[in-house]
């Protein structure tokens, strides 16, 4: 099975989710209310590359912004340890690099090619607005909420919605620049975690021993008195 894995060679959110931990809509949010999109921004103000996350094929192409759909072709191993197929939505890139890439309806991209880049699709700064639902694709991909965001547009949302950091598993190779204070799952940060608490806690069953066998040579001598 394969896994969800980032996408980017540098992470660097330039935009959060529009909702706080809890769930609640936060509506200082710039164009995010109430959705956990996010915008990437990678290395610099110039376009980075996406790469597939793990293969997938596209479901629909739409709109002034290159919005993509793309839908995983298996379930895949996400973030949290749950399998699931999923769909993205990617947004802004640019139509000569959309062209290049071949993208429409059906296209398959296997895991690690090249499938969208940061673009000014929709007159924006190079990003990408990325979000992350459940499978399967059904009807246009997405819905209009109920919430207006601050630029005064009622806010889309990808359908069955979920948590980008709970999903993409981070490789070491990702240059973290700015990971939007989300808990992401950073391949060997997270490995180095559980080798220290490993440490801590082999040391600790040591000591807990020596004070065992302490306390029995002590017992043994207050039986002398
Ligand atoms: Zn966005």
């Amino acid at each position: 099975m394969q896994a969800c894995r980032f996408f980017m060679e540098y992470m660097r959110v330039t935009q959060g989710y529009g909702r706080y931990e809890n769930g609640n809509t936060d509506y200082t949010s710039y164009s995010h209310t109430g959705s956990y999109a996010l915008d990437m921004g990678g290395r610099d103000t110039a376009k980075d590359w996406a790469y597939a996350p793990c293969d997938v094929v596209v479901k629909r192409v739409y709109g002034e912004y290159n919005a993509v759909w793309f839908e995983t072709l298996e379930e895949v191993l996400c973030a949290d340890g749950k399998k699931r197929k999923l769909v993205f939505m990617m947004l802004h890139i640019d139509n000569e690099d959309k062209q290049a890439l071949g993208i429409q309806p059906g296209k398959v991209f296997r895991f690690g090619e090249r499938f969208y880049r940061e673009g000014s699709a929709g007159e924006v700064g190079n990003h990408i607005h990325m979000e992350v639902g459940l499978a399967p694709f059904t009807g246009t991909g997405w819905q209009k909420t109920t919430v207006k965001d601050r630029t005064g547009n009622y806010v889309w949302k990808i359908n069955n919605q979920l948590k980008p950091d709970e999903i993409f598993i981070v490789g070491k190779d990702v240059i973290i620049m700015n990971d939007g204070g989300y808990d992401w799952y950073v391949e060997d940060k997270r490995d180095d975690k559980i080798s220290l608490l490993q440490k801590e806690n082999d040391l600790l069953k040591r000591q807990l021993n020596e004070y065992e066998q302490l306390i029995v040579r002590i017992e043994a001598i207050l039986d002398t008195l």
